[in-house]
């Protein structure tokens, strides 16, 4: 099964649409590490919407959806660039029991960054969590943010990751007055199994079988970390040279893992030296230290 984002049209109504699948995008995330089963499910979700939203976006550089919690889960982070590339980990701690998103993130936030890679501003925007599902936030977000009347479905289990997005296009005026309303309602018949399982074209076609669909060419997605060792050499700038050769001398070298890949880095004296000669080489991105050393 590939892993596929898809974008359509209703051709007599001001509506667009976007369909993702995620199959190996979302197992290179579990494969990496092994998430309770109740936190895979709302990091899928949140991956599945991170990439319906991305889309949803003229832009060029990284779209960031972070949920911070003060529960058993501090933070769930979602990264997807422009190029559809994802990538995504969750940071907890003790035993996960079986309960829903507002018990596992208790009271928090859910922030969204847009980071253009020009160095342009970056956008941030943060909204309370007050949602029992990944769904409701971004629902409840897009409107109260955005001012846009967002539609999403998500669902993910251990295999695959996928989410359909309906949003009403703003500067049209449509004699189909009722459209939103009977196009959700169609919507809102999927089930899990279909949302996850059944190709985009034949999903829409039991979805929205009286309704005139334009469906577009499907854009690949696939998971991608952007860590590099430019990127963790600025984070050790950030630390500080005292507190870096510190670690230097009571281990031998500073090790970081990034948290998205588990991809290893080590720096010993003569490279530690070499960074705090040189300045900072990448823009700095606003998501929380993830790695750890
Ligand atoms: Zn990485």
């Amino acid at each position: 099964m590939n892993d596929t984002l898809q974008c359509f049209l209703f051709e007599h109504a001001p509506i667009r649409g976007e369909r993702v699948q995620l199959n190996a995008t979302w197992q290179a995330v579990t494969t990496l590490r092994t998430y309770p089963a109740p936190l895979r499910q709302i990091l899928g979700e949140l991956m599945a919407a991170g990439s319906l939203l991305a889309a949803t976006l003229k832009f060029d550089g990284t779209l960031i959806l972070q949920l911070h919690g003060s529960g058993p889960v501090q933070l769930i982070v979602v990264e997807c660039t422009s190029e559809h590339t994802l990538r995504a980990t969750a940071k907890w701690s003790g035993g996960i029991s079986n309960v829903g998103l507002r018990q596992l993130l208790g009271n928090g936030r859910f922030v969204i960054n847009l980071v253009p890679r020009s160095g342009q501003q970056s956008y941030q925007g943060v909204v309370e969590l007050n949602a029992d599902s990944v769904a409701e936030i971004i629902e409840h977000y897009m409107k109260t943010s955005e001012q846009i009347d967002t539609k999403i479905w998500l669902s993910a289990n251990a295999q695959q990751a996928a989410g359909l997005l309906l949003q009403k296009l703003p500067e049209a005026e449509s004699p189909d007055v009722d459209a939103w309303n009977r196009v959700g309602l169609l919507a809102s018949t999927v089930t899990s199994f279909e949302l996850l399982n059944l190709p985009t074209q034949q999903l829409l076609g039991r979805l929205f079988h009286e309704e005139d669909v334009r469906l577009f060419e499907a854009n690949p997605v696939c998971f991608r970390c952007s860590c590099t060792v430019a990127r963790v050499a600025d984070m050790l700038r950030m630390l500080g040279q005292d507190d870096v050769q510190q670690l230097i001398v009571e281990r031998g070298e500073v090790e970081i893992l990034c948290d998205f890949c588990n991809h290893r880095y080590a720096f010993d004296a003569v490279d530690a030296a070499q960074i705090f000669a040189q300045p900072a080489q990448t823009p700095p991105i606003p998501s929380p230290d993830l790695t750890r050393h």
